[in-house]
């Protein structure tokens, strides 16, 4: 990676980052149609380069093995979770990701604190893990309906007034404990207007192949715009910290929220700077006695190498040039 392209990426990126130790209102500090004067038709070579390059720093993720990294998507319904999800990991390598999505916790969940349900989606190392909603909720939808804290069951000591500050500092701990030991924390709010919202939904029931994504109880959750705007905008300004800072994304233009949803993981990735493992000097000789056996099995007429003799620069290490076809008889 070049360092102009990585400036580049952090530049772009920059605004829309909560400042951590900053009193956030969203509806004053950041704008969902926002798109820092792109064009969409840019904005898709932009998106293409992003995927490539989160394709190319994922393989030296896993090849490490070192680091993981977790992405937390929150939203309002119908903000692009899902479209943000397949785009930007459209070109990366399934078997290095992992994706959750948490929905309204099962009775075996709530019988537990209200971690462990995320601990158990959590990356392992080389992983990126994608949450699609996090514990977040735990401090949005939990807040909003107080009737989900009951069925938590929480002791009487755990249920008082400072219920949500505790929340916020454990969070914020849980996340620094994972980030000491290798697990980067990303963290995406795609920011969506109330009238975008509406047109959403509009045609959710407009158009009968999108009938199945809409529920009544998406109109409920709606009527509670102002509260869940006030529980984002603390939720910002209380979770956002250095190790793990939160990310406003714009989501009125889709196109726009995936290129900086992709942007934001590059980011982080950069950041990590994973490399392949170099493998040693003696393991290095071995593969290399390794290499000779396999060049005299080469059959009458084949090159001794045909992957060196294609590629002799990707193949220089070898320290030695191939060597030519082998004459017949
Ligand atoms: P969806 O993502 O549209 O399939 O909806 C999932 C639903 O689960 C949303 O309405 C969330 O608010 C709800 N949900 C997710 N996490 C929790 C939680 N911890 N407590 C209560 N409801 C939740
Ligand atoms: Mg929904």
């Amino acid at each position: 990676m070049s360092d102009e392209r990585a400036e580049r990426i952090a530049g772009f990126i920059e605004p829309l980052r909560v400042k951590p130790g900053s009193k956030v209102r969203l509806e004053r500090d950041f704008d969902p149609r926002y798109k820092a004067g792109l064009k969409k038709r840019d904005g898709i070579e932009l998106l293409r380069t992003g995927v490539s390059l989160l394709a190319e720093y994922q393989e030296r993720l896993a090849a490490q093995d070192t680091y993981g990294v977790l992405l937390c998507l929150q939203a309002l319904d119908s903000a692009g979770k899902d479209g943000t999800i397949r785009h930007v990991m459209s070109g990366v390598n399934p078997q290095g990701v992992r994706v959750s999505s948490f929905k309204v916790p099962s009775a075996e969940e709530l019988d537990h604190d209200y971690l462990w349900r995320y601990v158990r989606r959590l990356p392992t190392r080389g992983e990126i893990a994608i949450f699609n909603r996090s514990h977040y909720e735990e401090v949005l939808v939990v807040r909003v309906h107080p009737e989900n804290l009951l069925r938590q069951k929480l002791p009487g000591n755990a249920s008082g007034r400072d219920l949500w500050d505790r929340r916020y500092r454990e969070i914020n701990r849980w996340e620094r404990y994972l980030t000491d030991n290798g697990f980067k924390v990303v963290k995406i709010f795609l920011n969506l207007s109330e009238e975008e919202q509406r047109i959403r939904f509009l045609k959710r029931i407009d158009l009968p192949e999108k009938n199945w994504k809409f529920s009544a109880a998406d109109v409920r959750e709606r009527r509670r715009w102002d509260d869940y705007q006030h529980a984002f905008s603390e939720m910002l300004s209380a979770t956002s910290t250095k190790w793990a800072p939160w990310y406003v994304v714009p989501a009125d233009r889709k196109w726009f929220g995936r290129i900086c949803a992709a942007a934001i993981l590059a980011h982080t990735l950069i950041d990590i700077d994973p490399q392949y493992p170099d493998v040693g000097e003696e393991a290095r000789k071995d593969l290399l006695v390794t290499k000779r056996d396999l060049e005299r099995e080469a059959p009458a007429g084949a090159s001794a190498d045909p992957y060196a003799e294609r590629h002799p620069s990707a193949a220089r290490a070898t320290g030695r040039k191939h060597r030519p076809k082998k004459k017949r008889g």
